[in-house]
């Protein structure tokens, strides 16, 4: 009986952060990576897939590589199982295209959420757009087209920063993608800046919209976010809603200790969530507080649990397909994060 690992992320994914290249976005684990100050480079890329190779090597021999170790998206399986989903090794062997693009090459945000672990570095609110501060996306993206490295049919696209509202080579990111036949694009937006782009890729592909809205009300979200724009953001998903002609809309609940851990927080967010009509609802951790004591056991704190708990079920009753984010199901199983 012969096992093997497999990551898919590995296989087809590319996450370009402001001086790194990697394949995955896992919290708690980096993965094989390159830091360079232009990672989209040809030799940074071609270094990498080098890395990429070694990588799947050791797991075909059943060897986790070591920045992997831990990671729940490594996956295991049995060779002689008649469950063995071909499709995940073939993968293995070839050098793939890349089919999913992950875009975190910019930092700069015009809101100030207080869990942020960017507002913690550059304290700084732009409501202008800005070239960002590492490099720009568009010519490599544009490169890698030419070079015929991205699977154009499967490809699925995040962007997640930073605030999509000012980054200066949005329209072109999104225009290039939809040009070249993307099959979704997924939005990471705090929602502030309704955002014209994305209602134009709705025409051509499937938009999805994530907004961390993490309050129910709009004193807590002037809490969390400092900014008082909590019916500016409103109205903007409504308007996304209104307006995009294919489009899934999550909104999500940062769970923050002694500032909205409540089920009147949670239900006033319910309730907002089905003005806005989302499709899904999800609840998740503030991770910045487990992530700046890496190394130290972080325990889920008690009530957490009941609100989770509490989360899926008003969620369901209210037909807001409730969603929690594998990662943080395996930290609640588990019961600690470090
Ligand atoms: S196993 Fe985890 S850390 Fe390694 S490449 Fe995959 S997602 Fe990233
Ligand atoms: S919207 Fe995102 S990037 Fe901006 S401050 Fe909030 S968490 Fe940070």
């Amino acid at each position: 009986m012969k096992k093997i690992y497999n990551c898919d992320f590995l296989n087809t994914s590319l996450h370009f952060l402001s001086n790194n290249l990697r394949f995955c976005c896992a919290p708690a684990h980096d993965g094989p990576n390159i830091d360079s100050r232009y990672p989209g480079a040809k030799n940074i890329f071609t270094a990498l897939m080098k890395i990429r190779q070694q990588a799947v090597n050791e797991m075909k021999e059943h060897i986790a590589p070591k920045k992997c170790e831990g990671c729940i998206y490594l996956k295991e399986y049995d060779l002689d199982s008649p469950l063995l989903c071909v499709d995940n090794i073939e993968r293995q062997d070839s050098e793939p295209l890349i089919s999913n693009i992950i875009i975190n090459h910019f930092q700069q945000c015009d809101c100030y959420c207080i869990y942020c672990p960017i507002q913690m570095t550059t304290k700084m609110i732009v409501t202008e757009p800005q070239k960002s501060d590492y490099y720009d996306l568009y010519p490599i993206i544009k490169q890698f087209y030419k070079e015929k490295l991205i699977d154009k049919e499967n490809l699925k696209v995040e962007f997640q920063g930073g605030s999509i509202g000012v980054l200066k080579e949005f329209a072109d990111l999104v225009n290039i993608f939809v040009e070249n036949g993307v099959k979704e694009i997924k939005f990471f937006t705090n929602g502030i800046k309704f955002m014209p782009e994305i209602v134009e890729a709705s025409e051509k592909t499937k938009v999805v919209i994530i907004t961390s809205i993490d309050a129910g009300t709009r004193e807590t979200f002037k809490r969390i976010k400092i900014l008082d724009k909590f019916d500016i953001v409103v109205e903007n998903l409504r308007q996304y809603r209104a307006k995009c002609k294919n489009i899934e809309m999550y909104t999500k609940f940062v769970l923050m200790e002694k500032i909205n851990d409540s089920k009147e927080e949670l239900n006033n967010f319910l309730k907002l969530s089905q003005l806005v009509d989302a499709d899904k609802v999800q609840l998740d951790f503030d991770y910045n507080k487990f992530m700046n004591s890496k190394g130290v056991r972080n325990y889920v704190p008690e009530h957490f649990y009941e609100l989770f708990e509490y989360f899926k079920e008003q969620g369901n009753l209210l037909n807001l397909n409730p969603f929690i984010w594998e990662y943080t199901q395996q930290v609640l199983d588990k019961g600690y994060f470090e």
